[in-house]
């Protein structure tokens, strides 16, 4: 570094100084909604109506969930991976006493892609409503709440090491990476509407939104007698998914991406991937895997701390121009 000796107000106790700091990264703080916000709709498995709020959360609490129809003590559940109760068709959190919520991923992906560390989700029914499939509905409602940062720096989680979960033909994985998290997923499907497709992205919160948020949960017509007889998939509908026969969609509106499969599981992922209960600094993928696989890939990570450590997180790459995001200061006057 050459002294600009052409200005003498760049002086010597500036330069020397800034010698001998060591240049920190930026760190980010954890944030929250700004108000509480609801909406309704049916769960895509129990078919149930339930109605939701999303209410603003203290630092370090993370994303709770809590079910309101049911009196006494233990109705909260934390959305952490050890809370996994079920994950055939959605994964399924629930306490020791059995009390859960179904179908979190697509809600916990937007609370992931829009940057919230911490909220309370009550919750009058067992599932979290399907809205239209996707996770745009949510992403929308966070965005109605606005956002604010919290005075606690964020902890992300570092992976240190690969770790692979294998199952048959299927695997998923993370992997070191310098970056916040990227997810690279691919999909194979006899039905010709899928076939083979693949994604990767790099999961900031204007990709997030743009490419991934919209893309919804997907079924086989030749599947739903099966699964209803199984008791899934009772408020499954053309509303809030994309069903396929063959080389058909039925969906009258067609497809919102050419491969809306694939970033529908990149989105299943996320959510899945949150409930290490922080933002990761890692590459995820998944080929031809399911939520049980995501669950099983968690479990691994989490039995040997070898595989990870938490650290200060630091700024993540953000689209410019989202004022709506109401910083530390400005939050805490108000
Ligand atoms: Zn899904």
């Amino acid at each position: 570094m050459a002294l600009d000796v052409s200005n003498p107000s760049a002086g010597i106790g500036s330069n020397s100084e800034s010698l001998i700091t060591p240049i920190l990264p930026r760190l980010s703080n954890q944030r929250t909604l700004k108000s509480s916000i609801g909406c309704s709709g049916i769960g895509l498995h129990s078919g149930v109506r339930v109605a939701m709020k999303l209410h603003p959360a203290p630092a370090n609490s993370g994303i709770i969930f809590k079910r309101v129809d049911l009196v006494g003590g233990g109705s909260e559940i934390p959305a952490r991976w050890d809370r996994i109760a079920d994950s055939r068709m959605c994964t399924v959190l629930a306490t020791e006493s059995g009390i859960s919520v179904a179908t979190v991923e697509h809600l916990l992906a937007a609370f992931y892609g829009m940057g919230i560390d911490n909220a309370l989700i009550e919750l009058n029914g067992p599932e979290v409503p399907a809205m239209d499939g996707s996770a745009a509905p949510f992403v929308f409602l966070m965005e109605c709440a606005g956002i604010r940062e919290q005075k606690e720096t964020r902890r992300a989680m570092r992976i240190l090491q690969p770790v692979v979960y294998r199952n048959g033909t299927k695997e998923v994985g993370l992997s070191p990476s310098d970056s916040s998290l990227t997810v690279d997923f691919e999909i194979r499907f006899a039905a010709a509407a899928v076939g083979r497709q693949s994604c990767q992205f790099n999961i900031a919160r204007d990709i997030f939104k743009s490419e991934i948020s919209k893309s919804r949960t997907f079924g086989f017509l030749s599947d739903v007698t099966a699964l209803r007889e199984a008791g899934l998939a009772r408020g499954g509908s053309l509303e809030n998914a994309i069903v396929v026969d063959g080389d058909r969609i039925l969906n009258e509106g067609g497809l919102r991406h050419s491969d809306e499969f694939v970033r529908h599981k990149a989105l299943d992922a996320v959510g899945d991937l949150f409930l290490t209960g922080h933002r990761i600094i890692g590459h995820f993928h998944g080929i031809c895997s399911s939520h049980a696989d995501t669950a099983n890939l968690l479990r691994m990570v989490f039995a040997d701390d070898a595989n990870w450590e938490l650290i200060d997180a630091p700024i993540e790459e953000e689209s410019p121009g989202e004022d709506w995001i109401q910083p530390l200061q400005e939050a805490a006057i108000g």
